[in-house]
């Protein structure tokens, strides 16, 4: 077990930064994710911090210990690659075993280590097949093997499970999170899914175009995001967005979106309610989730809403939830996911209700959040 600490780390690939300034303490024994779309920078962390690329500046530790001079085997940790990396010519067990007798271990010690991994992961039977024998779920779990057997510190995976079918993918999820509990080993995980990211990490670091935009809990990920890019890429469907502008409707601060007046409540922070000294006449954008906009016949109880004028232009039902894409009469598009059992059909008027306490907002230059 060991903690990892990015100081100041950039990585610089000729002119093109793919890694900027990355400032990280992942704690002892916790699961850390980096996500965000291709080419945010997630991997090319990982692999710096696996000793895969040359640091161009700042400094990786793993527990006390500075690690930007030292071989990728001289870190103490395991990775486990996208790809799996398996030996095609070895056997399950000789792919496991490999790394401990290049470390010089004893036979008896390596036998008693790979029997035990391969029985963690369900995988004893399989011991003697090549990997080409296996199916991708059992790849999986040998290139998971392999790392475990090595005991390190701090377990590195990339996109392990991408190669993995939708149902594979959640039991291969479980099955990481429990391993995760079970070792009590630190973890760093690279995902381009928010899914993985919000249901393995302890923390999860969202990434885009090399810099780190926030690192945070699941939970306040998704209710506290720090900026748009944060706010829009947690959550499925994504958070609608809106450019709203600043009104006065009865003497009271309001938020104009398009024919909609929506006043401010009194619980918004004090720069809108007093006239506002910084953002005042800074242009805002209004955020707000699919799953906080409801049918009017599926509103729960003490939910203070206001009420949009819409048109339905397409339903999608997931049996467990019915997504739903509208349009106001000002072609103002927004989508939002009711209670299955609402019956709605395309093209009718309806009112749905905006959840008043469950509006963002955000200065749409700086794209930070207000709210
Ligand atoms: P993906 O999910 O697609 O793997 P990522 O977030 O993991 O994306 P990285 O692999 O870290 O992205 O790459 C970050 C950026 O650095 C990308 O624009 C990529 O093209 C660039 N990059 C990565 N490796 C190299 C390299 N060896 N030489 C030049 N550019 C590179």
């Amino acid at each position: 077990m060991a903690s990892v600490t990015f100081e100041q780390v950039t990585k610089r690939f000729d002119d093109f930064v793919a890694v900027n300034n990355l400032n990280l303490e992942i704690e002892d024994g916790e699961f850390l994710v980096f996500v965000g779309p291709s080419g945010c920078g997630k991997t090319t962390s990982l692999r710096l911090l696996a000793g895969l690329e040359s640091i161009t500046a700042g400094q990786i530790c793993i527990g006390d210990r500075p690690v930007n001079h030292l071989s990728p085997k001289d870190r103490d940790i395991a990775m486990v690659f996208q790809s799996y990396a398996l030996y095609p010519h070895m056997s399950v067990y000789e792919n496991m075993a490999f790394s401990l007798q290049l470390q010089g271990i004893k036979k008896g010690e390596i036998r008693k280590r790979v029997q035990g991994a391969a029985a963690q992961l369900g995988i004893e039977k399989l011991l003697h097949r090549k990997p080409k024998e296996l199916s991708g779920g059992q790849r999986q779990r040998v290139a998971v093997g392999r790392a475990i057997v090595r005991k390190p510190a701090v377990f590195l995976m990339d996109e392990p499970l991408s190669n993995l079918d939708a149902k594979l993918r959640v039991q291969a999820r479980k099955e990481i999170s429990k391993l995760h509990q079970d070792l009590n080993t630190t973890f760093v995980y690279v995902t381009h899914d928010q899914v993985e990211a919000m249901t393995m990490g302890d923390r999860i670091a969202v990434m885009k175009d090399g810099i780190l935009q926030q690192v945070d809990s699941p939970s306040n990920l998704y209710n506290h995001p720090s900026n748009m890019f944060v706010a829009g890429f947690i959550g499925s469907p994504a958070m609608n967005f809106f450019e709203v502008e600043q009104a006065i409707s009865n003497g009271k601060p309001s938020l104009k979106l398009a024919e909609n007046l929506i006043s401010i409540p009194d619980y918004l922070p004090q720069f809108m309610v007093d006239g506002g000294v910084t953002f005042k006449d800074r242009p805002l954008t209004l955020g707000i989730r699919p799953e906080d906009i409801y049918h009017p016949q599926y509103l729960p109880a003490d939910i203070v809403t206001i009420a949009i004028k819409a048109t339905v232009n397409l339903l999608e039902m997931m049996g467990n939830e019915l997504i739903v894409y509208l349009e106001t009469a000002n072609q103002i598009e927004f989508v939002a996911r009711f209670d299955p059992r609402a019956t709605v059909k395309q093209g009718e008027a309806l009112n749905v209700l905006w959840d008043v306490n469950r509006l963002y907002l955000f200065d749409r230059e700086m794209e930070t959040v207000l709210m």
